[in-house]
């Protein structure tokens, strides 16, 4: 009998896992979609969508290739990034979300930001994940806060702050479980795999929470030298 119920349990797992691969694929085939009909209208210019959707298709692949991230480490492959760039194509994909919601993206840079060594799908996929979060913990509006600053001459400082409904102490302990989620159509595995993929880069998250007040999530990568 206690075969049976690991083994049910087994299942349950795949079933949720197979329902958050799933969600995380339709995000960027739903921005393809909408890059096709933009396209279709004629009313566009066609190479800057096209880049969006070739990269959008790569990401894909990516989230196909996390169900072995989840499984067993996997190598990630560093490149020197300007994290600036980065965060202006995943903001770019996300703009229509945040307009719907009501939700300001506000970026701040320091200058002079020393380029990083990251792999950028995996990290795109963090941006995306913690800024989606913001904006889900916002269901009146608000400001989304992106900042970026350098910390010390190793590292750098990737914070998002939202004004949202922030995140209660019991909450914050199963934060970083799989499938942990308080929303009726998340997965509870955008947190686990974006700290999996920051632990991969050598890098640190912090979450700092208060209740009606807000979450900020702190994150620091080293720097490429
Ligand atoms: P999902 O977003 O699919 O629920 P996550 O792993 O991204 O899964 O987040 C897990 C849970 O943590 C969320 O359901 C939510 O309760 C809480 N959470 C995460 N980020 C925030 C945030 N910025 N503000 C408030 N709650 C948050
Ligand atoms: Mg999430």
């Amino acid at each position: 009998a206690e075969e049976l119920l690991i083994r049910s349990e087994k299942l349950s797992i795949a079933g949720q896992l197979a329902a958050g691969i799933a969600h995380e694929i339709r995000n960027p085939i739903t921005a393809i979609k909408g890059f096709v009909q933009l396209m279709k209208s004629g009313i566009v210019e066609k190479k800057m969508y096209l880049d969006i959707m070739a990269s959008e298709i790569e990401r894909i692949e990516m989230i196909l290739s996390e169900l072995l991230i989840l499984a067993k480490p996997q190598i990630i492959q560093t490149e020197r990034k300007d994290i600036r760039m980065l965060l202006a194509q995943v903001t770019t994909l996300l703009d229509t979300q945040a307009i719907i919601n009501n939700v300001q993206i506000i970026t701040e840079f320091d200058p002079d930001i020393p380029i990083i060594l990251c792999d950028e799908n995996q990290l795109k996929q963090v941006c995306i994940n913690f800024i989606k979060n913001g904006i889900e913990a916002m269901p009146k509006g608000g400001n989304l806060f992106i900042q970026v600053t350098s910390k010390n001459e190793n590292h750098i400082i990737l914070r998002f702050i939202d004004q949202g409904c922030g995140i209660p102490e019991h909450i914050l302990s199963k934060l970083g479980e799989p499938f942990y989620t308080t929303k009726e159509k998340g997965t509870g595995l955008g947190f686990m795999v974006s700290k999996r993929i920051i632990e991969n880069h050598h890098g640190e998250i912090a979450v700092f929470s208060e209740e009606n007040k807000g979450t900020t999530i702190e994150i620091s990568l080293p720097i490429a030298h």
